[in-house]
């Protein structure tokens, strides 16, 4: 009866049948442990075997598809004339696409008030001899790189369907090795490095963990460093006017103002020290010259401060 048929009815006709075979007595549970070993055995060989023939498939594939690239990579006019003009250009390699900056705020009020523009700002202004290889390099790929696509667009065509068949070889192949290979061979410097900002703040106890990331075309970077260099200028200017204030100058000035304050016409018998001021502050952009300078004392000069009254009321 099928119905009754059961596993361990099956594996006791096999126990009999080995007994018969071999006339080696062994219990049935044995018989059971020896059958699940030898199975075990046999299955695993059996997925060694397998994964070792692919491994093989494998290798043999990919060195036929070495085989094909190589083929393709002397022959191709295409590749070939590419790879010329690649060692033709320099581009500067050393730039990065992305560049990330972190500032960490030391309170909540610092990073709800944070202002990205600003501090980047002031970061170029700190960086402005390493901003100005940046930009000076990037500027330089920009123009190689226009030449380079203008070369590029002089390559020889793709292979044809003739050619290939001129080179024994199977075109669909042949055009798809090579695209590939082209593809890849072309140069892609970096011509507009972009900049990350990104600015956080974590509170005392790790609690809250607030950040945020502005990013900074290199357009908007150009930019800010032209404001750096300006910035520059100005400080540069502003020293320079302070560095004219010489003791001859000053000593001239307070002859024609005949030694005494402009302001209160006190001198040095009422016992006042006189200074000699800028009218228009240098920090505002006043120049060290006769008709910007007046003789005060001390007393005027620190009551006028870096003041400036555009109606001249000085
Ligand atoms: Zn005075």
């Amino acid at each position: 009866m099928i119905e009754n048929f059961s596993v361990s009815e099956i594996l006791e006709n096999f126990h009999q049948l080995y007994f018969a075979w071999t006339g080696i007595e062994v219990t049935f549970k044995s018989f059971c442990l020896m059958l699940s070993v030898a199975l075990t055995i046999a299955i695993t060989l059996f997925i060694m075997l397998i994964a070792a023939l692919c491994n093989f498939v494998a290798y043999l594939w990919i060195k036929r598809q070495n085989k094909r690239i190589e083929f393709v990579k002397t022959t191709s006019e295409r590749y070939k004339a590419l790879l010329k003009i690649n060692e033709m250009f320099q581009f500067h390699n050393e730039l990065s696409q992305e560049s990330l900056i972190f500032f960490e705020c030391s309170s909540k009020q610092q990073y709800d008030h944070f202002q990205p523009n600003n501090h980047m700002l002031n970061y170029i202004c700190e960086k402005s001899d390493l901003f100005s290889v940046i930009i000076r390099m990037a500027e330089e790929n920009q123009e190689n790189f226009a030449l380079y696509t203008e070369a590029i667009r002089n390559l020889p065509p793709a292979v044809s369907e003739k050619e290939a068949a001129l080179k024994k070889y199977k075109y669909k192949r042949y055009a798809k090795i090579e695209t590939k290979l082209v593809e890849d061979a072309y140069l892609t410097p970096v011509l507009y490095p972009d900049y990350f900002l990104e600015y956080s703040y974590r509170s005392p106890q790790g609690r809250n963990f607030y950040h945020n990331t502005v990013r900074f075309y290199f357009g908007k970077i150009q930019d800010l460093y032209e404001q750096a260099l300006h910035l520059e200028k100005s400080k540069q200017s502003r020293e320079y006017q302070r560095s004219l204030m010489t003791p001859k100058l000053r000593y001239e000035i307070m002859t024609r103002d005949g030694h005494r304050c402009v302001i209160c016409g006190r001198d040095a018998s009422d016992g006042v020290k006189l200074h000699v001021d800028h009218i228009v502050p240098v920090s505002k952009g006043g120049m060290t010259v006769a008709s910007n300078l007046r003789t005060l004392c001390e007393e005027c000069n620190l009551g006028k401060g870096a003041r400036y009254d555009e109606d001249g009321i000085n």
